[in-house]
């Protein structure tokens, strides 16, 4: 499987080849040999499921060593976890390997007890006694600013090939872009708060101080 979709790609004249949400290094290691193989870049991430371990039980960093030691040019995380929970794996990798490290988190506010979004409860949610996810994660959902600290974090660690995964929306990468220092082409559309009736300053309710009595 992993041949003829590389095959497809290398037709197409792809720069790079990505695999990804991958929970067993074995695997990741098949798909790593046929990028290889095909004479591409290997960009190879994994989803690491609760335990903080891949499927036969290395620990995140374990796994990413032994797929750069097999030729990834990248390795890292993507999927399952949130912000908190993909940091929480990314300085022990960057520790490991001397290669690029990527990291992209699904934007949902998963925890230590919940650390992915697989099988995550929503305390918030009455209607739904357990898993919310995957169609009920709205109440979880990370704001633009939690997935730009997530990369200014990941900048300060030297963590150089970030993005999100499944639940991505485009104020998100926008924000992270500028969290870069970066102004993507969206930027044109970046919200100029000043202007907001009720938190700007350019005739807004501010100016004749009522803002915090009609706010409240
Ligand atoms: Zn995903």
């Amino acid at each position: 499987m992993f041949a003829e979709q590389i095959a497809w790609a290398k037709e197409a004249g792809v720069d790079f080849v990505i695999a990804e949400t991958i929970s067993w290094t074995e695997e990741a290691k098949l798909a790593l040999k046929e990028i290889k193989d095909a004479g591409l870049i290997a960009v190879v991430n994994l989803a690491i499921p609760k335990g903080d371990k891949t499927r036969e039980g290395h620990s995140a960093a374990e796994a990413c060593k032994i797929l750069e030691d097999h030729g990834a040019d990248v390795v890292g995380l993507n999927c399952y976890r949130g912000p908190d929970m993909t940091m929480k794996l990314l300085p022990s990798i960057r520790e490991q390997v001397s290669c690029h490290v990527a990291a992209l988190p699904v934007p949902y506010r998963t925890n230590e007890e919940f650390p992915t979004h697989m099988y995550i409860e929503d305390p918030n949610c009455g209607c739904l006694d357990g898993n919310v996810s995957h169609i009920a994660l709205d109440g979880l959902t990370c704001n633009r600013f939690e997935m730009a600290e997530f990369t200014k974090q990941c900048m300060d660690i030297n963590v150089n090939f970030i993005g999100i995964c499944c639940g991505a929306d485009p104020h998100h990468v926008r924000e992270m872009a500028v969290a870069m220092g970066r102004k993507p082409i969206a930027y044109k559309y970046y919200p100029d708060m000043t202007k907001h009736f009720a938190h700007g300053n350019e005739g807004s309710l501010k100016d004749n101080n009522k803002a915090d009595e009609w706010l409240k």
